[in-house]
């Protein structure tokens, strides 16, 4: 079905309903990527409503459609010898104002319709961090747990001799995700070099030694402290003492830990895939280094011995009382009922560090109830900004200091958090998801504009 349709509509709301039932039509079985733009849309509708020229440019309806997806065949050889066939995708869907950048995401659950969730909210983070990077996705279908070092690798390079003929420094440039650290980001980058004969910044999240950036590692975990502060700051709050819930135990949740720990927090609980660890004085800078010595060799929490830990089997935080919570695991972990449990832990603020982890339907009842609410495209943008300065410094052949990169990174989150009480101010309250929303898209609709009709 072509979008030559119209929403003639009187109304934003009647906009929005046709908006989305075409969208839908378009796109079936795509239930994330549905939830993904409706929640942008939301926020985005009301503002094309007092401003006709985005709507006259079909900007939304355009930004919407991914400039192009490509799905391929990634085939390798497991330790036993056998040929075992996933699928690779990466999304590249939108370079308006920069060359496409998102990361690659290797989990079993990955399909078109996450990985096309997860590339139209990157065209707004993108935006958000004022960074000139447009918004792309990518993975395979593949389950990095179990593998050996020499089956990631092999799995790393096949996936490579078909992506590499779609990306480059100035076309696009992946990084890491769920199921993608250092160690993928460097196979898949050691088989780009060999394949290509060039050495580009065309992946971040590199190693040290070969044009990698300091913080990055740590940036989405920092950047999502960073922005929690400043969030609560405006609120006349601060970090100091208070007990926040972090769900996951990857990258994301690692660092912010660490950095919540550093402004004064008591953080009470972390998570993975099969249970939570409670702490109820508090995780330490011991513990957490065990957290991460722990997940680096694919380990589960339920191995972490140290006293006063409590491991539950299948659960998640959101019961525990809390001043603040940090869902950083995955998308949908927080729905209505977790929503209620959270608010009624005590819980005044959550600052997503996952992608989309909290249910549409969770955050109207966030909203309802009044809570500090930090959307997932403002609050976690701090690891592409970081990836974005890799991407410079490549360009430029330096290497920066930890301190100035870490000093950006605290600029960007702020300047971030400003868009957000610019666009999102309501009298005097601040929506934080209105202010991320329409930030993000007025760069890059205005961009589109700009550049005619095609
Ligand atoms: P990691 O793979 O490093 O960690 C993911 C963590 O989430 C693991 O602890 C994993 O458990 C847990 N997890 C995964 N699926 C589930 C599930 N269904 N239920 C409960 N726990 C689960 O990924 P990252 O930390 O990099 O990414 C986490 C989130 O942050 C994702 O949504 C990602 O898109 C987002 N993000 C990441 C960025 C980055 O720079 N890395 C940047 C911006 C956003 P287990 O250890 O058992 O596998």
């Amino acid at each position: 079905m072509d979008q030559t349709f119209k929403c003639y509509a009187d109304t934003p709301e009647e906009y929005y309903d046709c908006f989305i039932r075409g969208l839908k039509e378009r796109n079936p079985g795509e239930p994330e990527f549905h939830q993904a733009v409706a929640e942008v849309s939301k926020s985005i509708v009301p503002y094309i409503f007092d401003n006709p020229k985005y709507i006259k440019g079909q900007v939304l309806e355009r930004l919407s459609e991914p400039d192009r997806l490509v799905s391929f065949r990634v085939c390798w050889e497991d330790d036993e010898g056998n040929i075992r066939t996933n699928r690779g995708f990466r999304v590249q869907f939108n370079n308006t104002i920069g060359p496409y950048k998102g990361g690659l995401r290797f989990h079993p659950s990955v399909n078109q319709s996450v990985l096309k969730f997860l590339g139209f909210e990157q065209i707004f983070k993108n935006s958000l961090t004022g960074l000139p990077i447009g918004g792309g996705k990518g993975g395979a279908n593949f389950d990095p747990k179990g593998k050996s070092d020499a089956e990631i690798m092999r799995f790393c390079q096949s996936f490579m001799i078909e992506l590499y003929r779609h990306i480059g420094e100035d076309v696009d440039v992946p990084a890491g995700d769920i199921g993608v650290g250092a160690r993928e980001i460097s196979y898949m980058f050691g088989m780009y070099k060999r394949i290509t004969n060039r050495f580009t910044g065309t992946l971040t999240g590199k190693g040290i030694e070969y044009g990698g950036s300091l913080i990055r590692e740590e940036a989405t975990g920092y950047g999502l402290t960073y922005f929690a502060e400043n969030v609560l700051n405006h609120h006349s709050e601060g970090l100091k003492d208070k007990v926040c819930l972090v769900s996951g135990a990857g990258n994301v949740a690692q660092f912010a830990v660490e950095k919540l720990i550093e402004k004064g927090a008591k953080v009470v609980s972390m998570s993975d895939s099969k249970g939570m660890l409670h702490v109820k004085e508090g995780i330490g800078l011991e513990l957490l280094q065990e957290i991460k010595d722990l997940k680096k060799k694919g380990k589960r929490l339920h191995e972490i011995q140290a006293t006063g830990c409590e491991y539950h089997e299948g659960k998640d935080p959101w019961g525990i009382e809390a001043d603040y919570a940090f869902p950083s695991a995955t998308q949908n972990e927080i729905d209505l009922d977790d929503a209620k449990t959270l608010i009624s832990s005590g819980v005044k603020g959550v600052f997503e560090g996952a992608n989309m982890p909290s249910t549409n339907e969770a955050i109207n009842y966030f909203n309802k109830h009044n809570t500090l609410f930090g959307p997932a495209k403002a609050a976690n943008a701090g690891g592409v900004a970081v990836s974005s300065l890799e991407m410079s410094q490549n360009n430029i052949g330096l290497s920066w200091e930890r301190e100035k990169v870490d000093n950006e990174l605290q600029s960007i989150m702020k300047d971030i958090h400003q868009t957000c009480v610019k666009y999102g101010q309501k009298k005097e309250k601040v929506c934080y998801i209105t202010g991320a929303n329409v930030g993000g898209f007025v760069k890059v609709a205005d961009a589109m504009l700009s550049f005619g009709i095609y």
